[in-house]
C-alpha cells in the first residue's frame, strides 16, 4: 500500500517549496531553484540505508541475544504483494493473487518468527507492531491471523500496544475487519493519493469515493478508531484545484492522521512509470502549489502539521508528541513509537537495535533460502557508533520539531558536544538564506521552511555525498 514503507530510504520525491504559513512564492521559488536539484535522504534513518553494507546472520544474531527483556520492542512486518500495480508506485512489490504463493511467503514469516524467537535471550514486551508492503492484507486474514498468533506466542504485548497496518480499501473485506479487530488492530493507514477520477485513471488506481468511505465506516464500526489517509501530490492530471479537493475529500472522513507526500518520477528505476502519461506530470512550481493547497485547507481544518508531511488531529498523540518534543523518526516515517529496539520480518524489512540496523534479503529467492535454512535472513545492516548515535538525534530533532540544541543533545548522550559540529559549507548557504538560524549551538529552521528540513538534517550527515544519486531531491 504504502509509497514510503519497508525500503529505508523510499522513492519519495521531495519537490516541495511550499509552506503552511504564507511565505511568499518568490522567495520559496528561489529556494527551489537554489537547492532544488540536491539529492538529499529522507532520514528515517542515520545513517541512512545506502550506507549499510554485509552484515552476516551470526552478528545479527548476537544482536537478538543482547537485547533486553526490560527494552520497549517494536515490531515491522514487511508484505511485498499487490493484488495489482499502481503505475506510480514506487515500492518494491509483486502483483499476484496466487493463493499458493502468498501462503508459502506466509510460511516463511512464521519461521522466521521462529528464527528470531530462537536468537533472543530474553522476550521484551511488545509496544508497538506495524504491518506494511505492498499490501499486507494480501496474505490473507488467515495469514494475517497465523503471524499474529506467532507474535503473540513469542513475546509479551503491552496492554495498550498500537498494532497498525497499511489497507488498500479496494482489498477490504467485511471478513478482514472482523479479523483485524479480533485480533486487536488499532490503527489502520489507508491508501487515497486523489479522489479524483481522471488522475485515478491515470495511475491504474480507481478507487471510488464510496469504498474509501466505506471501508472508513466499516474500520470504525468494527472499534479500529486510529486511521490515517495517505495522500500523494503531483500525479498525472492534478491540479491545485484537485489537490483541494482531494483534502476537502479527506477531511470529510474525520481523519485522525494525514500523510502527503509528493509523487516521485523515477522510470529509470520503476520501469511501470513510464505507463504514466509523462506529459500530464505538474512541474515543480505546481506541485509547490498543490502542497501548499493541500497544507491549507488541512491546517485551516485545525490540523497540525508534523514535520515535513503529516497532519494529525491537535488532539491526536501524534500531535501531542510533536508538542512535548517525544515525536520520533523511523522507518515508517514520524511515529508516536517510544520503543528501545525495532525488529523487522519479512523480506526487505530493516530492524534498528542498540547495536545497529540488520536490513533483510530484498529477493524472494535469498530470503527463502536463508530461512529455508535455518538462518537469519538477514543481508545487510550498520553497527553504530557513538558519533552516529548522537546525529542520529540530532537528524531526529531537526525532522521532528525543526530545532536542535547541541549542547542538549550532548548532555543526553553524555558526550562532547563540540564533536557533533555541522558542516559548515553545507550549512552557510541555509543560514545566509534564512532557512536555518543559529547562534552556534542551537540550530532552528523557521516553519516557513519546513519542506527544507532534511537540507537541516543533512548538514550534520557525516556521510552525505550530495553529489550521489540514490536520494531524491531536496525540493
Ligand atoms: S502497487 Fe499500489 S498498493 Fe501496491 S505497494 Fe504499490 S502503490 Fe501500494
Amino acid at each position: 500500500m504504502s509509497i514510503i514503507r519497508g525500503l529505508g530510504e523510499p522513492l519519495v520525491e521531495w519537490r516541495i517549496l511550499a509552506n503552511d504559513e504564507g511565505a511568499d512564492m518568490a522567495t520559496s521559488t528561489a529556494l527551489a531553484l537554489r537547492y532544488g536539484e540536491q539529492k538529499v535522504p529522507r532520514y528515517t534513518s542515520y545513517p541512512t540505508a545506502p550506507h549499510f553494507h554485509e552484515l552476516n546472520a551470526r552478528t545479527y544474531r548476537q544482536w537478538l541475544e543482547a537485547l533486553q527483556g526490560d527494552a520497549r520492542l517494536s515490531l515491522y512486518i514487511h508484505i511485498p504483494f499487490c493484488n495489482e500495480l499502481c503505475w506510480y508506485c514506487g515500492c518494491a512489490t509483486t502483483i499476484t493473487q496466487n493463493r499458493t504463493r502468498l501462503d508459502a511467503y506466509t510460511h516463511l514469516l512464521l519461521d522466521e518468527i521462529r528464527l528470531v524467537d530462537r536468537a533472543l535471550t530474553e522476550r521484551p514486551e511488545v509496544v508497538h507492531l506495524h504491518l506494511g508492503g505492498g499490501t499486507p492484507s494480501a496474505i490473507g486474514g488467515a495469514g494475517l491471523s497465523r503471524v499474529l498468533d506467532a507474535l503473540r506466542q513469542v513475546f509479551p504485548f503491552a496492554p495498550n500496544a498500537e498494532l497498525a497496518l497499511e489497507l488498500d480499501p479496494r482489498t477490504v473485506e467485511d471478513a478482514l475487519v472482523k479479523t483485524l479487530a479480533a485480533k486487536g488492530f488499532t490503527r489502520a493507514s489507508l491508501g487515497v493519493q486523489s479522489f479524483d477520477d481522471r488522475v485515478q485513471k491515470a495511475i491504474n488506481r480507481v478507487q471510488p469515493e464510496d469504498v474509501t468511505r466505506a471501508t472508513v465506516t466499516r474500520l470504525r464500526a468494527a472499534g479500529i478508531r486510529g486511521l490515517n489517509l495517505d495522500l500523494i501530490y503531483g500525479l498525472p492530471h492534478q491540479t491545485e484545484a484537485i489537490c483541494r479537493d482531494d483534502a476537502r475529500k479527506s477531511l470529510a472522513l474525520a481523519p485522525d492522521r494525514l500523510a502527503v507526500f509528493g509523487y516521485a518520477h523515477v522510470p529509470q528505476m520503476r520501469k511501470h512509470q513510464l505507463l504514466l502519461p509523462e506529459d500530464a506530470l505538474p512541474d515543480s512550481l505546481e506541485r509547490a502549489a498543490q502542497f501548499e493547497a493541500i497544507c491549507e485547507e488541512l491546517v485551516d481544518a485545525g490540523y497540525v502539521r508534523i514535520g515535513l508531511d503529516h497532519f494529525a488531529r491537535p488532539d491526536d498523540p501524534m500531535a501531542l508528541a510533536a508538542e512535548a518534543g517525544t515525536l520520533h523518526r523511523n522507518f515508517q516515517g514520524y511515529t508516536t513509537d517510544p520503543a528501545d529496539a525495532l525488529i523487522g520480518l519479512g523480506t526487505t524489512a530493516i530492524g534498528s537495535l542498540p547495536q545497529g540496523y540488520a536490513q533483510n534479503h530484498a529477493h524472494m529467492s535469498d530470503y527463502r533460502k536463508a530461512v529455508l535454512a535455518g538462518e537469519l535472513p538477514v543481508a545487510k545492516g550498520r553497527p553504530v557508533t557513538v558519533d552516529d548515535l548522537a546525529r542520529r538525534r540530532i537528524i531526529e530533532l531537526i525532522m521532528c520539531g525543526g530545532a536542535v540544541d547541541l549542547d542538549d543533545v550532548g548532555r543526553e548522550l553524555g558526550l562532547d558536544a563540540t564533536r557533533l559540529a555541522p558542516n559548515d559549507e553545507r550549512l552557510a548557504g541555509l543560514v545566509a538564506d534564512g532557512v536555518v538560524t543559529t547562534d552556534g549551538r542551537h540550530y532552528e529552521v523557521p516553519r516557513e521552511h519546513w519542506s527544507l528540513l532534511r537540507l537541516a538534517a543533512a548538514a550534520f550527515d557525516t556521510y552525505l555525498d550530495l553529489g550521489a544519486d540514490r536520494h531524491s531531491r531536496a525540493v
